[in-house]
């Protein structure tokens, strides 16, 4: 039987295929803007530049100091540049950490944003923001958030290095792998987020064999898209609270937490819902967890909490941490139970 549900509508424009970069400026002209904030990390701001030449007269200017976490300073620091440009609107060039900043300063301002991510992290299609100030972290779920264009350029991962192609993947899996119990899911987040799984399973390979190869970077970034369209729409659990314990309280980097965490997260769950996972089974092995352990092995991904600096004398505040204030999840969670998961990631062992 179909199960109840409430489909919300799909609220962000997308533009996706090979050189579509060079519909941005069109894009900017459609929301009724004129002048362009282009925004970036410092690695990319030669792209930006190259952007903004692209933009020619729609440019106001750039601001190249989006980083990690989104602090709020730099995003004071950006709205300071957004009001002296007479800036009207926003383009974010660039990963999580870009599209980041754009939400945050949008969020302050109401500006309009265009949105071009170069990664596979999934921030760009939902309503959610993180920051840090004063060290802490802080995530919010604000309609004003969420981006009004989305502008998916193939050519544009051709360049993302190999390691941040597979862990970013992994990242993006885990949004569908959550997608899949959510008490908010619906049949669109569903099916995408099967196609999702698919289309990740046939590129990734490819890509590990030949990073250059266009079809698979055009089917991982399709993938990416699917993976956070399910993230923009649903309540996320145990894995994602997981990942931000252990980036917010122990520093650990973003995308090779969520990869490193997610055969131990899905294992977790599957004892309680082997049905909701079963996509996930069906594509990656016999069952959803082992099958994605030997998957992200087979594409040399980090495998070990160890590897990425979080010692085992942490394992037992992270497990605290963790069992605090939990989000909802199928199995019930406790202190124990998260830290035998975080034991197994830390040494990387295969879940059962
Ligand atoms: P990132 O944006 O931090 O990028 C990592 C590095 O790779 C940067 O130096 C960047 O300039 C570079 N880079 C990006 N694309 C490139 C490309 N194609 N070629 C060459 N270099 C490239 O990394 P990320 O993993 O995309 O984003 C992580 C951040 O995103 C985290 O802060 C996370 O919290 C956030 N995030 C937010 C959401 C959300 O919905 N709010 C969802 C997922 C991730």
């Amino acid at each position: 039987m179909t199960r109840p549900f409430v489909f919300p509508g799909l609220p962000t424009r997308v533009i996706f295929g090979h050189g579509t970069l060079a519909q941005v400026p069109e894009e900017v002209a459609r929301l009724g803007h004129s002048r362009a904030l282009v925004l970036s990390t410092p690695e990319q701001e030669s792209a930006a530049q190259a952007l903004a030449e692209r933009l020619g007269a729609k440019a106001a200017g750039v601001f190249a100091g989006a980083t990690m976490h989104t602090p709020v300073a730099v995003t004071e620091e950006a709205i300071a540049t957004f009001r002296s440009t007479g800036a009207d609107c926003l383009v974010a060039l660039g990963g999580g950490s870009t599209t980041g900043l754009g939400k945050a300063i949008a969020l302050r301002t109401g500006a309009d944003q265009v949105v071009v991510p170069t990664t596979y992290a999934g921030s760009e299609m939902t309503d959610i923001l993180g920051e840090t100030a004063e060290g802490e972290k802080t995530t919010r779920r604000d309609p004003a958030i969420r981006p009004e264009v989305v502008v998916y350029d193939v050519d544009l991962t051709l360049t993302l290095p190999l390691g941040l192609t597979v862990t970013s993947a992994l990242n993006a899996l885990a949004h569908a792998m959550e997608g899949f119990y959510a008490p908010d899911r619906h049949p669109i987040t569903e099916a995408l987020s099967r196609d999702a799984l698919r289309a990740f399973h046939r590129a990734l390979p490819a890509l590990i064999r030949n990073p250059q190869d266009g079809q698979a970077r055009a089917q991982a970034l399709y993938a990416a898209w699917g993976c956070s369209v399910t993230l923009g729409h649903v309540t996320m659990a145990l894995h994602h609270k997981l990942a931000h314990v252990l980036g917010g309280s122990f520093g650990l980097p973003h995308a090779e937490t969520h990869a490193v965490l997610l055969p131990h997260t899905t294992a977790f769950n599957e004892a309680a819902v082997p049905d909701l996972l079963r996509p996930i089974a069906d594509t990656f092995g016999t069952s959803a967890g082992a099958g994605l352990w030997h998957f992200a092995k087979s594409l040399n991904a980090p495998m070990r909490l160890a590897d990425l600096g979080l010692s085992e004398t942490d394992l037992d505040r992270a497990a605290e941490i963790a069992a605090k204030n939990p989000y909802a999840n199928p199995r019930p969670i406790s202190r124990d139970g998260i830290r035998d998961l975080l034991q197994q990631a830390h040494t990387g062992i295969c879940p059962a």
